[in-house]
């Protein structure tokens, strides 16, 4: 017997309708592209995402065509989010951090009729125009004002000029929930980008579930910056969040300078935000330089690499800001697991809940999450044994985008590619992507927990670990350190400090340093390379 309840597709578009009919009038507030702050409410960006939409379909765009974007956080992305997805059409956020290479074969994997670009990657886009393919139209994200005269891109479109061309009466059309609405490539580190394609339900779920008290914990009252780019993986989701609970919505535009992070922060009083470890750590340094505070924020989520715990611990000490450690990747929407503590957990001594937050945090509904050995076999959640993590879920991808390729096993679990832990009470700890771990005499060596221990020295910038071949042992630890400006330490001195911190044989058998370390797109530290940089390396003595 099917229940009698009505059919409410789950659509993008009601989040927009909802925040425009009860929180109109709450703002979005944009550190812009051109300059200015620019502040605009939820209705009326729900009537530009109409004309957007209207401009769209003026233009040939129709259901299921793929509107790409090269953008920084700003209210217009946002509009296009809402208009593309809302139409029916796809909205397919490019990371312009990539290489060239790759966005040209990201736009033409993804046959992008339109792109929607900022003012900042004109040059860009000039300079790869001749291979993008199938691209008819672009647009430059800007008033009429502010539009380039001498740019080579041909006919370039004003966005502006698109919206005020548009009357906005337009109603959004009744679509099937499972409607594709946003894609995402996944960055690539290894062999070509894989578009992950979201469904107008599988965002909307995912919204739902994001908002909560025990995952980002957004309702009408905050006030929320997701500094982390809406072109990686979704966002986080974070701009629908706010949409949906009807927070007031900042966004930084180009600025990521940590001076600036602070002002946005303080000025727009800023309640909730989320990043990757990267962009924290310069905050901090200037907060600690600085002597500032931050008085309003309340929680800050950290995620796409693992928080080192110095970090999260100077948050909660220093600014009494909570930090919620999550997980996730771009297959998975991205969110799938964040580190709120459970009633017994909340109970632990500072020491004890810092041992807690600094795991990846816990399975969040919607998803569910186990660990396998490498026959598959499903593995203890014991906080001990560790295996390969496979998720599935309401917001997982059960295949990517235009390539005939099985991902999911016969239990439909999809190899999220990373090596955990899973303890008694949920707590998830990664201990490494699979490729990345280090493989000691049959034991495993988690390069991110030896990575952790090198940065909480206050002389260390940055750390990076890799695997080096080992004629006794297979592989060994190399451990690559940047260092403060002018600061030096020697092995024996760094493996002292880290002794205190890690097992005796996870100690590195050599600590180099460098000028840099090198970075995906996403801010992740760049192991293939940097094992590329070191590929003719020997540890001393062999
Ligand atoms: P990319 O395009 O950079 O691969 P994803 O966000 O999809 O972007 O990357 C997902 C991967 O990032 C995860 O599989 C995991 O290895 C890593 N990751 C994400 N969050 C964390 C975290 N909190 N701690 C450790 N690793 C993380």
């Amino acid at each position: 017997m099917l229940g009698l309840m009505q059919d409410w597709p789950l659509l993008q578009s009601r989040l927009i309708e909802h925040a425009a009919r009860f929180h109109g009038q709450r703002e979005i507030v944009t550190y812009s592209v051109e300059g200015p702050i620019h502040r605009t409410t939820y209705s009326e960006l729900q009537v530009r995402a109409k004309k957007f939409a209207q401009a769209m379909a003026r233009l040939g765009v129709e259901e299921g065509d793929r509107v790409g974007t090269l953008a920084w956080n700003t209210w217009r992305h946002v509009e296009i989010w809402y208009g593309a997805g809302g139409m029916g059409a796809v909205a397919h956020t490019v990371n312009p951090r990539l290489f060239p290479e790759q966005i040209i074969y990201i736009v033409n994997h993804a046959s992008d009729k339109v792109l929607c670009i900022d003012l900042t990657f004109v040059p860009l886009v000039e300079a790869i125009l001749d291979s993008l393919k199938e691209v008819r139209h672009i647009v430059i994200m800007t008033d009429r004002a502010h539009m380039p005269t001498d740019t080579t891109i041909p006919n370039a479109l004003c966005y502006e000029d698109l919206i005020a061309a548009e009357d906005g009466v337009y109603e959004w059309p009744e679509l099937d929930e499972n409607t594709a609405c946003g894609l995402c490539y996944t960055s690539g580190t290894t062999g070509e980008p894989k578009g992950v394609l979201y469904s107008n339900r599988s965002n909307v779920l995912h919204t739902m579930v994001t908002a909560g008290s025990d995952t980002l914990g957004v309702g009408a009252r905050d006030a929320v910056l997701p500094i982390v780019p809406m072109f990686h993986a979704n966002g986080w989701g974070v701009p629908f969040v706010a949409t949906m609970t009807g927070a007031k919505l900042v966004l930084n535009g180009p600025n990521h300078d940590p001076e600036t992070m602070w002002n946005i922060l303080e000025n727009e009083r800023v309640t909730v935000t989320a990043a990757v470890p990267t962009i924290w750590l310069s905050l901090l340094k200037y907060l600690k330089k600085s002597g500032k505070k931050l008085p309003w924020l309340n929680k800050v989520t950290i995620g796409g690499s693992a928080a080192p715990r110095s970090m999260i611990e100077d948050f909660e000490r220093d600014f009494d800001v909570r930090v919620y450690h999550a997980w996730g990747m771009t297959e998975l929407s991205p969110l799938g697991t964040i580190g709120a503590h459970t009633a017994a957990t909340a109970e632990l001594d500072f020491d004890g809940r810092m041992d807690v937050q600094s795991k990846q945090g816990r399975v969040v509904f919607g998803v569910d999450l186990r660990i396998v050995d490498s026959d598959g076999k499903p593995q203890p959640h014991d906080g001990k044994a560790y295996g390969h993590l496979q998720a599935r879920g309401a917001w997982t991808a059960r295949s990517y985008y235009n390539l005939d390729e099985e991902i999911l096993d016969a239990d439909g679990y999809f190899d999220t590619g990373d090596v955990a832990t899973i303890d008694p009470q949920g707590f998830m700890q990664i201990t490494d992507r699979s490729k990345d771990v280090i493989k000691s005499g049959g034991e495993w060596i988690s390069s991110i927990d030896l990575e952790n221990a090198a940065v909480a020295h206050p002389d260390v910038k940055e750390a990076a670990v890799i695997g080096i071949h080992h004629p006794k042992w297979d592989e060994r630890p190399l451990l690559v350190l940047v260092m403060e400006d002018g600061k030096t330490i020697s092995k024996d001195d760094m493996n002292a400090f880290l002794a205190e911190r890690v097992a005796r044989w996870w100690l590195p058998n050599d600590v180099v340093t460098v000028p840099d370390i090198p970075h995906t797109a996403t801010g992740k530290i760049h192991k293939t390379v940097l094992r590329k940089q070191f590929k003719d390396y020997r540890f001393p003595g062999l």
